[in-house]
């Protein structure tokens, strides 16, 4: 195994970069393995980490139909972060933002984890309210939250428009653990600790069916034939619907195009991620200096990576209502991912009716920040048949009796508004 260090970039930089090998092997495909996972975002190869570093079991192959990390892992707004509200959020949140804190040291790869701190704006009494609840709930599970007043912000933000007649800040909600990290970074970490603990990483590997027979999954046809297995998990964000079907399943997901935008490179000026509370617009800036930014979903359902003009002209307007001062800055790109939105706004990883196929999905937009504590998850049910105790929560059968529904933004079982 070819350990990452300060060091060897030196030993590397003196001999020419001759001796880098490459992250991960590209194997051919097994006929049978003990574990399938389909799709290598950073929820599926989390899954297969996990499923070796902590189970033991490295028979196991990702199956991706285009190269890792070319789906939504890789196209997020890197926001990292434990603020939730509701018991069944909250504790699996936590955990997640503890397998961060570790995870570099853990992979021995650089994922720019930066715990740069990230406010929460409110801009009216109710506001205010909502975000004292909030974070009173983050301290009582043991997370960091400090309440600013108007010139509590000032002093982290002075860039704002404190003034807006419209929309004036009243304080903000900081979160001092929270933060960004690269995102395809993450992605190729945890894609090199699971190949090097025996994982195959199988690119350009469409599954196009799953072959079950008396209620038991027996494997998956793919592009590169049909591949045997007893356990398969169903791990493809915006494509669960599309996945699912292939066992007969009818899942309550839609999948919406969400956007993000980034500038040209500026020095130095936004050192926290700042989330406006009158319009769907949070920021942050890259090390690279691009301001990158985003706001809601495109208001309709799409299997479409990419937005439209309407929800990039609104972004842009809330943008220059919080900073005024962006205005001069250029948009470099944009792009869209497919996001997985169910009816509470809250995950899913739980068992199916099939034996052996594991479910996976409902991340929404904020599924960048779970993907240490989803995998961890996911592995546990897998290799023991149980759910793990900080995502039981995450029942698929919710959807079907009403019981244990979390609906963390209060705005009821339409998709689009979570
Ligand atoms: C613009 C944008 C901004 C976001 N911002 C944030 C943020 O700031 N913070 C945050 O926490 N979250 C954010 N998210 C959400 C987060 O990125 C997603 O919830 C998360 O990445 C989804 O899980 P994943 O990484 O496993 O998905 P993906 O990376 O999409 O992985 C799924 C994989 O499955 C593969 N696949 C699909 N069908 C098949 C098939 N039939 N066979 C084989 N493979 C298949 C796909 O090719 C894909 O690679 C954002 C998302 C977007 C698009």
């Amino acid at each position: 195994m070819m350990r990452y260090s300060g060091l060897r970039v030196i030993m590397e930089g003196l001999r020419g970069n001759t001796g880098w090998k490459p992250a991960w092997r590209d194997p051919e495909p097994k006929a049978e393995y003990d574990a399938i996972i389909i799709g290598g975002g950073g929820h599926g190869l989390a899954t297969a980490y996990y499923l070796a570093k902590n189970h033991g079991l490295t028979n196991v192959a990702v199956l991706e139909k285009g190269y890792l990390g070319g789906g939504n892992v890789g196209r997020n707004t890197t926001i990292v972060r434990a603020n939730y509200f509701l018991p069944g959020n909250s504790e699996f949140y936590s955990h997640s933002l503890k397998l961060w804190e570790g995870l570099e040291a853990d992979l021995n790869y650089n994922v720019m984890h930066s715990q740069r701190g990230l406010i929460n704006l409110f801009h009216s009494d109710g506001q205010r309210d909502a975000f004292v609840r909030r974070g009173n709930a983050m301290i009582n599970q043991g997370d960091d939250a400090v309440l600013l007043d108007p010139d509590g912000v000032r002093d982290h933000l002075p860039y704002l428009d404190f003034d807006n007649t419209r929309f004036p800040i009243y304080g903000g909600l900081l979160h001092p653990r929270g933060g960004t990290a690269r995102h395809d970074a993450v992605a190729w970490g945890y894609a090199r600790g699971a190949d090097q603990r025996g994982v195959d990483l199988i690119q350009n590997c469409e599954v196009t069916g799953l072959d079950i027979a008396n209620g038991k999954v027996t494997g998956v046809q793919t592009a590169r034939g049909a591949i045997r297995a007893k356990k398969v998990g169903l791990v493809v964000a915006g494509r669960s619907s599309q996945v699912a079907a292939m066992a007969g399943m009818r899942l309550p997901i839609e999948s919406h195009v969400l956007q993000a935008f980034v500038t040209e490179g500026l020095k130095p000026v936004i050192d926290h991620v700042v989330s406006f509370g009158m319009g769907h617009f949070y920021i942050s800036q890259s090390d690279k200096g691009g301001l990158v930014f985003g706001g809601d979903l495109d208001f309709y359902s799409s299997y479409a990576a990419r937005g439209n003009l309407p929800m990039a002209e609104h972004v842009m307007e809330a943008a220059m209502t919080l900073m005024p001062m962006i205005g001069r800055a250029k948009v470099l790109r944009s792009w869209g991912g497919i996001m997985d939105m169910s009816p509470d706004g809250s995950p899913i990883i739980d068992k199916t009716e099939t034996e052996g196929l594991f479910l996976n999905c409902g991340w929404c937009y904020g599924g960048f920040k779970a993907v240490p504590a989803s995998g961890w998850c996911m592995a546990h049910l897998m290799a023991t048949g149980q759910p793990h105790e900080v995502a039981k929560g995450y029942r698929l059968d919710r959807f079907l009796t009403g019981h244990g529904l979390m609906d963390e933004e209060g705005t009821g079982a339409q998709h689009n508004l979570h």
